[in-house]
């Protein structure tokens, strides 16, 4: 049996919405096939009050084993380093996570919040927010750089806003399991099997976006959101496009610019009007563009391939 502990610090419960939406595998397949216990998670622990707070004191005096950590928000330190914004069970939110850290074997930190500071850490950060290890690409965060849990791993970042489901479930039976051992990790502690390609390997849009077929509206089935509605799907890491969520689709299928939610400097807009949903340029050439590639051969290559575009590069692959 595998114990996960599940907290929420400063957060919407969007990673809890999507853990409980996962299919492959779901919670109760989690329950029933992987031999997962849930000791407690904020919409499914029955223990409220005082018998809360004894199961969390059983876990920290290693009464009851606590083998997997999971939080979900920031760590709030607001105000003055004190945590007290974020009180729960009688204390702050922070200390026992501090606590709790010490004796998990494993740590997993689900969404940006967690792995680094998300929305609630943006400027000015009045919440004093930063993730478990990094405080946006910063290494550090609230464990320290060099913490790694019981199990000698650091915290295991699965982000997104929110992580995609079944990155969370299949996160949890490859620890369950065992097979976290033969799980590569990045730089940023994500799992490389699901952030090592780019959102747009396997978008359906790829060809648009070799002939410069672009959209400017939101929601069409063709063109390519990069060159107007500034998707980064080219310059972010994420299986969006590989494990299509809910199965069936994904932002950039449904006509929906990605917003490169599975990176630190997320959200990357400074909230100035026009900045979201507008490809951002310098004399026509967008200011960002996928690694590797040369203005200059960027400018070539798109002036060439849009009037090389033969007919079906416009189709809509939706329905051919
Ligand atoms: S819509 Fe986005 S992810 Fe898809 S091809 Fe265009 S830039 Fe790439
Ligand atoms: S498509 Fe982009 S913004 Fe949307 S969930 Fe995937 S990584 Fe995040």
């Amino acid at each position: 049996m595998t114990n996960v502990l599940w907290l929420q610090g400063g957060a919407c419960s969007g990673n809890t919405m999507s853990f409980l939406n996962a299919e492959e595998p779901t919670v109760c397949d989690l329950i029933a096939d992987f031999g997962i216990n849930i000791l407690w998670h904020p919409s499914l622990g029955l223990e409220l009050g005082n018998d809360l707070q004894i199961l969390l004191r059983n876990c920290i005096s290693g009464t009851i084993p606590l083998d997997i950590l999971v939080f979900e928000g920031s760590v709030v330190n607001a105000p003055n380093g004190t945590g007290e914004w974020n009180r729960f069970a009688d204390r702050a939110m922070k200390d026992w996570l501090a606590d709790l850290a010490k004796v998990a074997k494993f740590i997993v930190a689900v969404g940006d919040c967690a792995t680094w500071g998300g929305i609630p850490a943006m400027s000015p950060n009045p919440s004093e927010s930063e993730g478990l290890q990094f405080l946006k690409r910063q290494e550090g965060g609230f464990l320290g750089k060099d913490f790694v849990s019981q199990a000698g791993l650091p915290v295991i970042n699965i982000p997104g806003c929110p992580a995609h489901p079944d990155w969370i479930t299949q996160i949890l039976v490859a620890i369950a399991t065992g097979r976290i051992a033969d799980i590569a990790f990045d730089e940023l502690n994500r799992p490389q099997t699901f952030f090592n390609t780019y959102t747009q390997t396997g978008c359906t849009r790829n060809v648009h976006f070799a002939y410069k077929a672009s959209t400017a509206e939101f929601g069409q089935r063709k063109g390519c959101l990069f060159y107007d509605l500034g998707c980064r799907g080219p310059m972010t890491h994420s299986s969006c496009n590989r494990i299509l969520w809910n199965r069936v689709s994904s932002k950039t299928r449904a006509g929906m610019p990605c917003l490169g939610c599975t990176e630190p400097e997320f959200p990357f807009f400074d909230l100035k009007p026009g900045t979201v949903f507008k490809t951002q340029t310098v004399m026509g050439v967008p200011k960002e563009l996928p690694p590797g590639v040369n203005k200059k051969d960027y400018a070539l290559l798109t002036m060439v391939a849009k009037d090389a575009a033969p007919p079906w590069a416009e189709e809509d692959f939706f329905t051919v």
